[in-house]
């Protein structure tokens, strides 16, 4: 439930609505906008006694949220939601951040490597597993911690803001103290526990579509973090599973506009893990910049044939900065651009 407030309502009136709702047993959640404040009411609001709430002073109406996930809703929040993860670096405006970099931190030199390329192409953030969630327990799991120390120092290098996943509460308290994004990884899409704990941290989070979800179950998941008290939250396409094994996944590009139909967060397309074949990658990113995407993920790893892993999927630098050339004018013929590279490096003491 949303109680919209009067534009000339005054700090006490929104006070009394915030007491009423704290009397009924709910959580209020004051929403101050540009003419006028919203109040959310938190919790199971079934039960709240709306018709009392409409008739307090400075009130203009109450809504009732029908969606499932509340807060994550268009409807709770009609302007679209701008998560900025490092200074100027943001999603959901009219530029569109590109996210690249490996699938894995493999080394100093890889990691640097390839920073210095998806920013000499015109990245705006670098990605890079330090924890990775493999399908084989004996495959590469990342290099855990000093994965992360190697992105801290290509983000000094850079300038390169950096996402990075996280599998576990442990490995998001990590994650949160070098990276600035979170990203959750489809495979723990509905890791409950792991959102809510992600949600309390603070730390902006990419959250990214499980390979068996929904949009619905996409939405409800981002609802877990946002319950949290966190804002930022940056939903990923990545693809689904299924019949056909011509692609990796079924990389959804309808989701885009469904999803931001349905929502007010931003949301990025990763054609990497959607469909799993460097020749498909740059039509798709294409595609998924013409659907209107707010970012795009791609993979780019400087020797992709020697990567530990994902490399089938992975573009040659090369190839990624002619992919970033060709998505310059889609941007611009929808009204949007891509969003600047960070400036000179070194730019970043953190
Ligand atoms: C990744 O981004 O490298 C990754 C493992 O992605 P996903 O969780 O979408 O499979
Ligand atoms: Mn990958």
């Amino acid at each position: 439930m949303l109680v919209v407030m009067q534009p000339a309502a005054t700090a006490a009136d929104i006070e009394r609505v915030c007491e009423e709702i704290t009397r009924q047993g709910f959580k209020p959640l004051p929403m101050p906008g540009e003419v006028r404040t919203a109040i959310g009411l938190l919790g199971d609001d079934s039960k709240a006694d709306w018709s009392y709430i409409e008739a307090l002073p400075g009130v203009a109406s109450v809504l009732i949220v029908q969606k499932p996930y509340r807060q994550a809703s268009r409807e709770w929040k009609p302007e679209t939601t701008i998560v900025e993860i490092a200074p100027g670096v943001r999603f959901g405006g009219p530029e569109i951040a590109i996210v690249a970099g490996p699938c894995s931190v493999e080394s100093e030199e890889q990691i640097v490597t390839s920073a210095r390329a998806v920013r000499a192409a015109g990245a705006t953030a670098l990605r890079g597993g330090a924890f990775k969630p493999r399908s084989s327990p004996y495959a590469f799991q990342g290099l855990g911690k000093q994965g992360l120390e190697l992105l801290a120092l290509a983000r000094r290098e850079t300038g390169l803001a950096i996402v990075t996943e996280a599998m576990d509460e442990h490995g998001a308290d990590l994650v949160a103290e070098y990276a600035d994004c979170i990203q959750i990884g489809a495979r723990n899409m509905q890791n409950y526990s792991l959102l809510r704990h992600v949600g309390r941290l603070g730390k902006p989070v990419m959250l990214k579509r499980g390979m068996a979800a929904t949009i619905n179950d996409l939405l409800l998941s981002a609802e877990y973090i946002l319950a949290e008290g966190n804002p930022n939250v940056i939903l990923c396409e990545r693809g689904v599973r299924t019949f056909d094994s011509a692609t990796r996944n079924l990389f959804d590009l309808t989701a885009i506009p469904v999803v931001q139909k349905l929502s007010h967060l931003p949301i990025v397309a990763d054609p990497s893990h959607g469909t799993g074949l460097r020749d498909k990658v740059t039509p798709m990113a294409r595609a998924a910049v013409a659907a209107g995407a707010d970012g795009v993920l791609v993979e780019v790893h400087p020797q992709p044939d020697k990567a530990l892993s994902d490399g089938a999927q992975s573009l040659y630098p090369e190839q990624f900065a002619q992919l970033v050339q060709q998505l310059r004018p889609i941007a611009e013929a929808i009204g949007r651009s891509l969003a600047p590279t960070p400036g000179t490096a070194p730019v970043d003491v953190r």
